[in-house]
């Protein structure tokens, strides 16, 4: 199976390698071209163009920032025809409108369109561990399993039309970015009435109050080790999304 990737950064680089260890054929292409070359070392044909590297593939990826990024991505002269024919599986976190936007020119451009986001982050990645929300047509969803299954731990087939992944994956990243802000105040304020941060995350520990993600961010906010795994840019863009 060949498989394009377009976008490399911080799950793409991981999903690409994931997917090169199980086998496939993979291309990769980045638009700092740095990041799609230290893929080469993990059997990844590394592209100077999209088209190029969606020229001949069965599968296209894109794992770009927001729907703007595959926006522009897409505008590419030659891109959408270099396409046609493929399956294209848009694992970004872009929304509705965009998701829905993109489901249309695939339609128009003779490629089959699996809405499918993913939850996890950096380290699931790594480890080949992600959810994958897939929302399209039924044997799209099957012919394109080969590719989840190597850089997921589990695919959920959400729907049998593009569309619900997108939203489902908005309404998880409300809750996420929640959690967070919660986790967040609640360090701020034991930290302020002079307890230990560490004592807050001890009383909710195990309970139905302490799901482990605020024992994995808390440690690391009350360490202050700030290294993104999900940068806050993107959890500012996926808050504008709920509220688009
Ligand atoms: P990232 O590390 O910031 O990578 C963003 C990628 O988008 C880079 O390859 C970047 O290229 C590319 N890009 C941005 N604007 C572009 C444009 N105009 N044209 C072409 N390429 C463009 O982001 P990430 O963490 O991998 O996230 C990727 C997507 O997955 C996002 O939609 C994010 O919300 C979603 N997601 C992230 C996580 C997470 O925990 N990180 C988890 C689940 C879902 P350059 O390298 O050239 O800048």
């Amino acid at each position: 199976m060949k498989v394009t990737f377009l976008g490399t950064g911080t799950m793409g680089a991981p999903m690409a390698r994931n997917a090169a260890s199980a086998g496939l054929e993979v291309t990769a292409w980045n638009r700092n071209r740095e990041k799609a070359a230290a893929l080469a070392d993990d059997g990844v044909r590394v592209a100077d163009d999209p088209v190029s590297a969606a020229t001949d593939a069965e599968i296209v990826v894109t794992m770009l920032s927001d729907g703007t990024a595959v926006e522009d991505l897409l505008s590419t002269e030659g891109l959408l025809d270099a396409m046609r024919g493929t399956l294209w599986a848009q694992m970004s976190t872009v929304g509705v409108a965009a998701s829905e936007n993109f489901a249309r020119l695939a339609l128009e451009h003779e490629v089959g369109y699996i809405d499918s986001p993913v939850i996890g982050t950096k380290q699931p990645a790594e480890a080949g561990e992600l959810i994958v929300l897939a929302a399209g047509a039924p044997e799209a969803k099957e012919r394109v399993g080969v590719l989840f299954d190597a850089v997921g731990k589990e695919t959920r087939g959400i729907a049998d039309e593009p569309g619900p992944a997108s939203k489902l994956k908005v309404v998880v990243n409300t809750w996420l970015v929640g959690l967070v802000e919660g986790l967040a105040e609640s360090i701020a304020l034991a930290e302020g009435l002079g307890l230990d941060p560490g004592d807050f995350l001890s009383a909710i520990e195990g309970g139905p109050l302490g799901p482990p993600y605020a024992q994995l961010k808390g440690k690391a906010m009350i360490e202050r080790s700030f290294d993104p795994s999900f940068a806050l840019r993107l959890a500012a863009k996926d808050a504008g999304l709920s509220v688009e």
